[in-house]
C-alpha cells in the first residue's frame, strides 16, 4: 500500500497519508484538498526545509503532522 507524500497547497504543510481505493487525501492541518503530490525520490532543493522529519527542529512550526511535538491522538 503506498505511503503518498503530500505538500498542503493552503497552508505548506508537508505530511504523508495512506490514500485507499477512491478516498482522497486532505491537509490534516487546514482540511484542503488542493494537495500537491510528493514522490519519495530524492529531494531537489526547489525548497527551504523540503525535508521534513529527518529531523525535528526545536523551534518553528511542527515539521510534520506526526511532528514529535505534536500531541498525537
Ligand atoms: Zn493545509
Amino acid at each position: 500500500m503506498p505511503l503518498l507524500e503530500y505538500t498542503c497547497e493552503a497552508c505548506s504543510t508537508d505530511f504523508e497519508t495512506l490514500v485507499m481505493g477512491s478516498e482522497k487525501a486532505v491537509c490534516p492541518k487546514c482540511r484542503s484538498a488542493k494537495l500537491n503530490r510528493r514522490w519519495s525520490l530524492p529531494a531537489r532543493p526547489s525548497k527551504a526545509a523540503a525535508t521534513p522529519s529527518a529531523d525535528c527542529p526545536t523551534e518553528g512550526p511542527p515539521c510534520n503532522p506526526h511532528c514529535c511535538r505534536l500531541p498525537q491522538d
